[in-house]
């Protein structure tokens, strides 16, 4: 058979050349291969955040590839056209791409294949964005896993495969046309924002091995502790390179697992985090309503408000709810496209139960503005905060941000971090905010800390009242 015809690799959040199976067995087919980027329908209706950050991970993407002496060919449009249309353009007879596991994706990724092998083409999907696929984790009674513990006890102790090499590209002897990365305008939602947040991104699958290098060198030994702490840099930061698939989650186990034989003490606490990562995966696609309704069916009638143009929930979004470790960490979000873990949990507890809002609501938001939005852990996420998750925080554990910040940013570094009103002299970060806010909030330095917007024993009460009264 002759291996001059190209291999087209479909790249989706797998921007990256190593450690890449679908780039590895279209290399190993011996003839060229052609890596092709599709702004499909879905990612376009994506988050302002996300969709400027692909736009960042495409862009480095396609200079790696130039580096090899290869290119990124673009195309907009529904993926089955493309790629069709693709084939024959260019002669291919195999598309190759990698496995997703998103809900809204996997229907249409089976009738790409099914339409691509009708018409002759070899196309193949692959692992790669998880370590272990959804249906190769079973309880003994062959069910998947619903509590994070077992299936962490499951897979410790697996054999992983090693990460693979960068292959040899071969080029084709010619190009297919390609759209131009700026004419997709992928960064227009995010309007004055835009080169802020940008500033906060570390892009490209270069920087994301240097950060995880420089992780494992001189801060996972401490991660079991520091993890915690809003105003230390004691995290990986890597969400948002494994958002893109500028790295994978197997350069992460390995890393992982060399730091603990090397007895570097957070070792497994970060092993185990990266595998929460799979455990959101597995719920996604075993129990896809997750992304949409309550996971447990009893929160469907509780009452919580579902209007996101509530005071209180616009006061919320703006970082302006006059409590001072909810409105740092959104703005946070808003200024670095990121947030500590800990304030994530601590902003959606204070949403979905000091403000009795929806989780929904918040789970928007944050599909709107965090660079690293990746559905499986953001809807997790989300409904462990609320309660009405598998495996969630129990209703009645409702964080109160006041203790949570004698624990977790003693010296208050977080809050002057990102909060400039409170103070004579802020901070450069905490003034970014006021750049960074659309003109339409009418929000300035000058008009002072607004006053809490709910006492917080009250919203806490309510809360739990209103859990008393659905329960019964
Ligand atoms: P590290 O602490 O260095 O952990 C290493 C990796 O483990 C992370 O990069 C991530 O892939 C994984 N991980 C760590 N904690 C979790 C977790 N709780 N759940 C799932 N995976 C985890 N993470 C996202 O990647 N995208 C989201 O959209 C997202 N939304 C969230 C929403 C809420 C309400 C909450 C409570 C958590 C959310 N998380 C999300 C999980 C977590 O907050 C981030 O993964 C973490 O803050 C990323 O920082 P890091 O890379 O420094 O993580």
């Amino acid at each position: 058979m002759s291996r001059n015809r190209p291999t087209l690799v479909w790249f989706r959040r797998d921007l990256r050349l190593a450690d890449h199976p679908a780039l590895t067995a279209a290399a190993n087919r011996g003839g060229p291969v052609i890596p092709v980027y599709i702004l499909d329908p879905l990612t376009e209706a994506q988050g302002a955040a996300p969709k400027m950050r692909l736009e960042m991970s495409i862009d480095a993407l396609a200079k790696d590839l130039a580096s090899k002496g290869s290119r990124l060919i673009l195309r907009r449009g529904e993926p089955a056209e493309v790629l069709a249309e693709l084939v024959n353009e260019t002669g291919a007879d195999a598309v190759y791409w990698s496995r997703l596991y998103w809900p809204a994706v996997n229907d249409r990724d089976a009738s790409v294949k099914s339409s691509l092998k009708h018409t002759g083409v070899d196309a193949q999907s692959f692992a790669g964005h998880l370590l272990f696929e959804p249906w190769t984790v079973q309880t003994k009674t062959g069910d998947f896993y619903k509590v994070y513990t077992p299936m962490w006890k499951s897979v410790q102790g697996r054999d992983v495969d090693p990460c693979l090499p960068v292959p040899p590209i071969t080029a084709p002897a010619a190009w297919p046309h390609s759209a131009e990365l700026q004419d997709w305008h992928m960064s227009a939602d995010m309007r004055r924002g835009r080169a802020i947040v940008a500033r906060h991104q570390s892009v490209g699958e270069a920087a994301a091995s240097e950060r995880l290098a420089e992780f494992i060198d001189e801060k996972v030994a401490t991660y079991h502790t520091a993890r915690d702490m809003v105003a230390e840099d004691g995290c990986s930061g890597l969400s948002e390179n494994l958002t893109y698939g500028e790295i994978s989650p197997r350069a992460l186990w390995h890393a992982g697992q060399r730091a603990l034989q090397e007895g570097k003490a957070g070792a497994e606490t970060f092993v185990k985090e990266v595998v929460w990562r799979e455990f959101a995966y597995h719920l996604q696609y075993h129990t896809p309503h997750i992304l949409r309704e309550s996971w447990r069916p009893e929160w469907a009638g509780f009452p919580w408000n579902t209007d996101d143009t509530h005071p209180d929930v616009v006061a919320w979004k703006q970082g302006r709810t006059g409590e001072p470790f909810v409105d740092a960490a959104m703005r946070e979000l808003y200024v670095t496209g990121k947030m500590h873990n800990r304030a994530r949990m601590i902003v959606a507890s204070y949403l979905t139960k000091h403000l009795l809002s929806h989780w929904k609501i918040g789970m928007d938001w944050f599909a709107d503005c965090l660079t690293d939005w990746d559905p499986a852990s953001n809807a997790m996420g989300w409904q462990w905060a609320a309660g009405s998750g598998p495996d969630a925080a129990p209703y009645f554990r409702i964080f109160n941000p006041a203790t949570q910040v004698e624990k977790f940013d003693p010296q208050r570094t977080y809050r002057r971090k990102w909060i400039a009103e409170r103070y004579s002299e802020p901070t450069p970060t905490a003034l970014e905010y006021f750049d960074a806010i659309p003109v339409s909030w009418s929000y300035h330095f000058q008009n002072g800390y607004p006053e809490p917007i709910i006492d917080l024993g009250t919203g806490r009460q309510r809360a739990l009242d209103a859990y008393k009264t659905a329960r019964s």
